[in-house]
């Protein structure tokens, strides 16, 4: 037996719990598959400054925890369970979550992208204490302090001339002796007295107890071990869409994120709609999924309703 939804929404950021307050408030009883770590990216930061209306600013959990509530209040069923396969080349689209089959007429999809890491269990422990995967974010908690961003290409890049309004000192720590990123973004960070490099260097262990004191770092072709004194370490190696279980069935573009149609939230699949860092690679921030989220259950809205117009006048 499967479980008859009029919309799934698969993903619990600030995409995906926007879509649901927005479908919960038009009476579409949504369900969202909110992961088993559900809140996304937002529960790996401590403080965030920049998310308009809470001005003394918020943590990343607790402005998580009330998205969470506000779609609550508005009949959003939420469970806390992972969608381990979809079709959607049958209507309604099927989904299997936890051992159960759920059909959905219309499906929000807002499965977020994942932060590449180094791999440390020094940089797993200090996220958020010192170690940052968006400058955006968290550049502001470094004023006048020595940093390093790890990475060679537009991202690293861009995050180290954006920091520099901040820190005091940027490093970009690069494991090859040019950079990945485009001719002009390099010119600009070469042009910047306060960044400096660290050519052929890999990142080995942070060093800190509760905040970054220092990274381990290693020549990879002398294999010269030094330690770069640091308050903070900025991983910009790229970010990985989590769309493995649409490969297939979603168009997406060769770095795997989902293609939506122009202004709109609209997938290659009628009736599939895509919100946040899942589609969006450009501007990954909580408010931008949150806009996202917000379009994408007005268009699933829309869309339900002109199907039930149509099969009500085909009668
Ligand atoms: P990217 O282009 O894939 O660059 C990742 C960088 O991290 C590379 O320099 C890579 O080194 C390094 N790296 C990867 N894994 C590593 C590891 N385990 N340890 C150490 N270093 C590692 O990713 P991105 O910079 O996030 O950019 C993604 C896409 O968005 C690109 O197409 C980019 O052009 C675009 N983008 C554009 C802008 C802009 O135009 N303003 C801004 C941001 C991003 P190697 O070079 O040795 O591979």
């Amino acid at each position: 037996m499967s479980e008859a939804r009029q919309l799934v929404i698969v993903g619990s950021g600030p995409a995906g719990l926007t879509a649901a307050v927005y479908a919960g408030r038009a009476n579409l009883d949504p369900l969202v598959l909110e992961g088993v770590q559900g809140g996304g990216q937002l529960m790996l930061t401590t403080e965030v400054e920049n998310y308009p209306g809470f001005p003394e600013g918020i943590l990343g959990p607790d402005l998580m925890g009330r998205f969470r509530e506000q779609a609550l209040r508005f009949g959003a069923e939420i469970r806390s369970v992972d969608a381990e396969r979809l079709d959607l080349s049958e209507r309604p689209f099927g989904v299997w979550a936890d051992g159960e089959e759920i059909r959905a007429e219309a499906l929000i999809v807002s499965t977020g992208a994942t932060a590449r890491m180094l791999g440390l269990e020094s940089e797993e422990r200090l996220l958020g204490h010192g170690v940052s995967t968006c400058a955006t974010c968290d550049g502001f908690f470094f004023r006048d302090r020595p940093i390093a961003v790890v990475g060679g290409g537009d991202s690293a890049v861009e995050e180290a001339l954006f920091l520099t309004k901040f820190a005091s000192r940027v490093t970009i720590v690069h494991r090859r002796d040019e950079l990945r990123a485009s001719k002009i973004m390099q010119e600009r960070a070469f042009a910047e007295p306060r960044i400096s490099f660290l050519w052929n260097t890999v990142v080995d262990d942070v060093r800190g107890d509760t905040t970054v004191e220092a990274l381990v770092v290693r020549d990879v072709v002398t294999g010269e071990v030094s330690e770069l004194e640091v308050e903070g370490m900025f991983v910009a190696i790229g970010h990985d869409p989590n769309t493995e279980i649409f490969r297939g069935q979603l168009d997406l573009d060769a770095d795997g994120y989902v293609l939506t149609a122009p202004s709109s939230t609209a997938t290659s699949v009628d009736g599939v709609f895509a919100a946040g860092d899942v589609q969006d690679h450009v501007y990954r921030q909580a408010i931008t999924a949150a806009g996202t989220g917000c379009m994408a259950a007005i268009e699933a809205e829309r869309w339900l309703g002109a199907r039930r117009h149509e099969a009500a006048t085909a009668v």
